[in-house]
């Protein structure tokens, strides 16, 4: 399962031209949570120079919440959403302000920009967000992104920087994303706090339920820190699905991104997948959010992940959720298991409708008959 360092993919991170930095909060911020603007200042440099070297950035920062805690006046408590909602608008100003700062001294200047889900879900704002990330990446000049905290609701919410950090690897194809955080990489039996007991594993080949059963985190509602280390095997599947590779390392080590740069062994590389996706289908499996799920027969779930073949209506055994004609929806196996993912040319309400007949019933059911296919296979991504 572990390649045991594969140190030519690792070399080959030294020519990565293109690279999404994602800095999470726990390494911005120091023992009394407020912005550590000495740690923020080094890791400046080091951007500072890999850009001079010619490589395009895009910096994917946490640390709105944490710098605009101490402002509101709820540092270490336990936060209601209206007041993470509050801490996120002071401290993204704060945030920006400290890196603008920071680059401007060293003669680079940064743009601000702030995402939510809802933008990845809308083919149109995906595009321009793509747009105006090259644009800035063309003229030089660093994207500093976060989520849009202030008005994203759980629906319309990454729910954290790891996720928002592969979309945007994705989003402009970067070379390499990768992760600094407080956990240096991958430990097997990965305890948050306690890594000791744990065996640094270097190199991933592909995240499997092992690695997810290797690892426990802890949630805290006062914490500054949202993703845990399942969301950010989450995140890497997700870009490795792009192929792209994922290197996750301690962002309290100093000089790191030169460390890695130069290709020496730190941390854990995760290897790109083999089988790329194309962007449409990369953009239904990790881009839209599932409006509802579609229960098939095991003859379906058969034709879908052995022969390659569309979900017709004859397959389809449940209808859940409510959604409409284009939606993205899951498609479950008879064991309840997500075999697929794909866009329904009929809503739930015709699904139901139809469901468990042949395509030549479609009409006499519904009085019309615009597809004989419920998800087209061009349309439709399998979930491995
Ligand atoms: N967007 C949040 C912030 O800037 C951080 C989310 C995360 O750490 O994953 O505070």
């Amino acid at each position: 399962m572990e390649a045991g360092g594969d140190q030519s993919v690792r070399c080959s991170l030294a020519r990565a031209g293109r690279i999404v930095v994602k800095v999470g909060s726990g390494v911005l911020v120091d023992a009394e949570q407020r912005l550590d603007t000495d740690r923020i200042g080094q890791l400046v440099k080091s951007m500072a120079r890999l850009l001079a070297e010619g490589r395009q950035l895009v910096l994917v920062t946490s640390g709105a919440v944490a710098a605009g805690a101490p402002v509101m006046g709820l540092t270490g408590s336990a936060k209601t959403i209206p007041q993470l909602q509050a801490c996120a608008a002071v401290g993204q100003n704060l945030l920006m302000s400290v890196y603008e700062r920071l680059f401007s001294r060293l003669g680079r200047h940064t743009g601000q920009i702030l995402l939510t889900r809802d933008d990845m879900n809308n083919r149109e704002r995906y595009l321009n967000s793509r747009n105006a990330l090259e644009t800035l990446l063309a003229s030089g000049i660093l994207p500093v992104v976060n989520e849009n905290d202030t008005v994203a609701v759980n629906e319309i919410k990454f729910g954290d920087n790891d996720h928002l950090s592969a979309q945007v690897a994705v989003l402009v194809q970067a070379d390499l994303l990768l992760i600094l955080s407080t956990v240096g990489g991958f430990y097997e039996q990965n305890h948050e706090g306690a890594l000791e007991d744990g065996r640094l594993v270097p190199t991933v080949e592909r995240i499997t339920d092992w690695h997810f059963h290797h690892t426990r985190d802890t949630s805290d509602s006062a914490s500054i820190n949202r993703g845990g280390m399942r969301s950010k095997l989450l995140a890497i599947r997700k870009a490795a699905d792009s192929g792209i590779p994922s290197l996750l390392v301690s962002g309290l080590d100093d000089g790191i991104l030169e460390t890695v740069l130069e290709g020496r062994e730190v941390g854990t590389l995760f290897l790109p997948f083999k089988e790329r996706l194309s962007a449409r289908k990369h953009w239904i499996l990790h881009s839209l959010q599932p409006q509802g799920r579609l229960v098939v027969d095991r003859g379906a779930a058969r034709a879908l992940t052995h022969k390659g073949k569309s979900l017709l209506s004859i397959g389809i055994t449940a209808v859940e959720g409510k959604f409409h004609s284009g939606n993205p929806v899951r498609v479950m196996g008879p064991d309840g298991r997500e075999i697929a993912r794909g866009l329904s040319y009929y809503s739930s309400r015709e699904v139901e409708a139809i469901r468990g007949r042949r395509s030549e019933e479609i009409r006499a059911r519904l009085g019309y008959s615009y597809y004989d296919e419920v998800i087209h296979r061009d349309n439709l991504v399998l979930v491995k």
